[in-house]
Formats: structure tokens, C-alpha cells, sequence
């Protein structure tokens, strides 16, 4: 399983794509991707090989530079397109690697505001709560945060805002999770070798981190919400 982000200035689809094949060796059952174009966020799914993604998006491209993407394992709820990532909402989109153990509590938190859930993960709840909170007047940010922090269990996740071409926000608990930097752009990934054809210039996140990225700038917090400074590293990896 993986989890690859890509603030671009090219179109994003095959990038995503690309990395996760480098990803591939991790295992996986379903893949799916989701960008934000002129603001509107849309997703494709496809159960099996990534070669299954790539048939849709031949013929129902998904366009726009700004993109998340994931190859999951099923932990909860059988792999199937409904159930592949990105998980979305009309303002949100996740893609997450790992358990979101206390699931069953959100379920029940959202059901108490009214709102429902539709597919059997772990991992919609992600999406829902942060939907909710957006729809409470928080901004982005402080939806992610406040979604975080309600977090039990263990993740890599990413987020992606309807209406926010430069924004993608990253957390790390329990599953790796590297910063790639470019040159006006932007990457997340599980690991450094899912964005070594695009950047060998990564940061770490550290357990507890995360971090609001744009296509110029890192803002990584720690688990206590304090700034933190990660290095930035030159790695050497074979493309
Ligand atoms: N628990 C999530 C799911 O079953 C994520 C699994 C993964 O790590 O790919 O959908």
C-alpha cells in the first residue's frame, strides 16, 4: 500500500500514477486517484493492477495539477471500487495508509450531526468528519488539525481541498511518510523512491508530524502543534 501527493505544474494523472507503480512492491488490491481542477475535485477508482486505473483514465481522463493517490490493502471493508481511496466528500479528499482504530466512535459522532456513512472503511470517516468540520466555518488547515487530532490508531494520510489548487496537508502516525521538494512543486510519498523521478531533495516526517504544503513552501508541526524543522536531504536513489 502507498500514498503519493503532487502539488505540479504539469498535468498530475500520469505523475500519480507513475509513482505508484514505484510503490507497486508494497502490495495492494484496489488504486485510485483524485486531483483539484479550477478548484472542483474529482477521483477515479479501479479495483485490482494499476493497469485497471490507467484503462479508466484513458477513457475518462482525470485532469488538473494539483493530485492525490493510493494503492490500498484492505483492512476494513472488501476491496472494491466503493471502497477504494481517495475517499471524498464534496470539499475533501483523503487517501490514507494504516487503521483508523476508534472508526466506530466517529461513525457515531457524525451520525449524532446527521450525517451518514457509505462505504464499510475505516478510513471515509476521515473524510466525513472534515467535511463536517469545513462545514462548521473552520479553514482547511484547522479542519485537518482538528480532524488529526481525533485520530486513534495509525496513519499516513493526505488531504486534498475542493477550491484549494495550492494546498495539500500531510500526517504521519505510524506509517512513513517523506516530503519531496522541487523546483515550484510539491510531492508527498510513502517513501523517497515513489518521488525519486521528480525530486531527490526529501524530508522526513517524524512521528506525529504534519505538515501544510503549497507548491512553495513546508509548514511541518509536531504532534504538540510546535513548529518543527525537519531536514531537508539529498538522497541518492536509481531511477
Ligand atoms: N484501513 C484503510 C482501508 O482499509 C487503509 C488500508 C491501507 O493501508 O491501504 O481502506
Amino acid at each position: 500500500c502507498g500514498i503519493v501527493g503532487v502539488l505540479g505544474n504539469n498535468q498530475v494523472a500520469p505523475l500519480l500514477v507513475e509513482s505508484l507503480k514505484r510503490l507497486e512492491y508494497r502490495g495492494y488490491d484496489s488504486a485510485g486517484i483524485a486531483t483539484v481542477n479550477d478548484g472542483a475535485l474529482d477521483r477515479r477508482r479501479a479495483v485490482g493492477k494499476l493497469v485497471n486505473l490507467q484503462d479508466l483514465l484513458v477513457h475518462d481522463p482525470l485532469a488538473g495539477k494539483s493530485g492525490i493517490g493510493h494503492t490500498r490493502w484492505a483492512t476494513h471493508g472488501e476491496p472494491n471500487v466503493k471502497n477504494a481511496h481517495p475517499h471524498a466528500t464534496a470539499r475533501v479528499a483523503v487517501v490514507h495508509n494504516g487503521i483508523v482504530e476508534n472508526f466506530r466512535e466517529l461513525r457515531e459522532d457524525l451520525a449524532a450531526k446527521g450525517i451518514g456513512y457509505e462505504t464499510d472503511t475505516d478510513t471515509e470517516t476521515v473524510a466525513l468528519l472534515t467535511q463536517s468540520f469545513l462545514d462548521d466555518g473552520m479553514t482547511p488547515v484547522d479542519a485537518a488539525e482538528a480532524v488529526i487530532a481525533r485520530l486513534e490508531g495509525a496513519y499516513a494520510l493526505c488531504f486534498l481541498f475542493q477550491g484549494e489548487d495550492d494546498l495539500m496537508i500531510a500526517a504521519r502516525k505510524g506509517s512513513p511518510l517523506a516530503i519531496g521538494h522541487g523546483e515550484g512543486e510539491m510531492f508527498v510519498g510513502s517513501d523517497a523512491i515513489a518521488l525519486a523521478p521528480m525530486t531527490d531533495k526529501i524530508t522526513y516526517l517524524e512521528e506525529g508530524d504534519w505538515a501544510v504544503l503549497t507548491r512553495t513552501s513546508v509548514e511541518i508541526r509536531d504532534a504538540q502543534g510546535a513548529l518543527a524543522n525537519r531536514e531537508i536531504r539529498t538522497i541518492q536513489i536509481d531511477t
